[in-house]
């Protein structure tokens, strides 16, 4: 891995929780990584509100997961775990991470959850985004706005605008998030509220087997984009045969 200070990224995925890129997107970065992009990952919280293990345990398994993933670069920041805000300080923490990494595409998670974390950081990382881009807002870094962000919904109950197939991928992002023992091997601890281990398995992948459905894959990963997309040839728009 080169130096922190050094390492650009293509794509840079941003959650609330570590474990929440393996879940969401992680099939997408090591498909991205697969195609020669440099991929990364920041994780705003440390996981100190989590039921199961400390923030240390999680510090150590996200690094082993950010390995099986193919990641050249990841971080966390330490805002509260269960209570993100999206303050100008969060904002300005997000936008020095953007301006050293300098990312063409950022993923956030879509930004109505369940879980309150989730839905403030797809604002506050869009918000972060554009701010990154203005340069009045000094961080002794240079401007930086991503050219695009897609959000990762695969907890919404929401139509994709597209799906990414991670048929090859699904088993190395399964080992990735199985890297999080203290959240999913099987344990005494939170017993009655965590899935158990094997079913952790069925439901990710019937999860993706579903999304992979709409494309005519066998396993995807769901996004959604805000924007309109442009067209040049339509015999090169991205769509499954009808
Ligand atoms: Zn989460």
């Amino acid at each position: 891995m080169p130096a922190p200070d050094e390492f650009r990224a293509d794509v840079l995925a941003i959650a609330a929780h570590r474990d929440d890129v393996e879940q969401t997107c992680g099939g997408t970065l090591l498909r991205m990584a697969a195609r020669g992009l440099r991929t990364a990952i920041l994780d705003l919280t440390q996981g100190e509100a989590g039921t199961r293990g400390t923030a240390a345990d999680r510090a150590r398994e996200a690094q082993e997961a950010a390995r099986i993933l193919g990641v050249g670069w990841r971080q966390a920041l330490d805002f509260p775990d269960g209570a993100i805000a999206n303050a100008l300080e969060n904002r300005v923490a997000i936008v020095r991470v953007l301006r050293r990494l300098r990312p063409r595409v950022v993923v956030l998670p879509y930004w109505q959850a369940r879980h309150p974390d989730h839905s403030i950081v797809a604002t506050l990382g869009y918000e972060a985004c554009f701010l990154s881009g203005l340069k009045k807002i000094d961080t002794k870094g240079d401007p930086h706005r991503p050219f695009k962000i897609v959000y990762a919904s695969l907890y919404a109950d929401v139509r994709p605008t597209f799906v990414i197939d991670i048929t090859p991928f699904i088993e190395v992002r399964h080992r990735a998030l199985m890297a999080y023992k203290s959240q999913y091997a099987n344990q005494t601890a939170g017993g009655g509220l965590f899935v158990p281990e094997e079913g952790i398995r069925e439901r990710t992948f019937a999860e993706a087997g579903h999304y992979g459905l709409l494309a005519g894959v066998r396993y995807g990963e769901p996004f959604v984009q805000k924007e309109v997309g442009l067209v040049d040839d339509l015999t090169l728009v991205p769509v499954q045969s009808i």
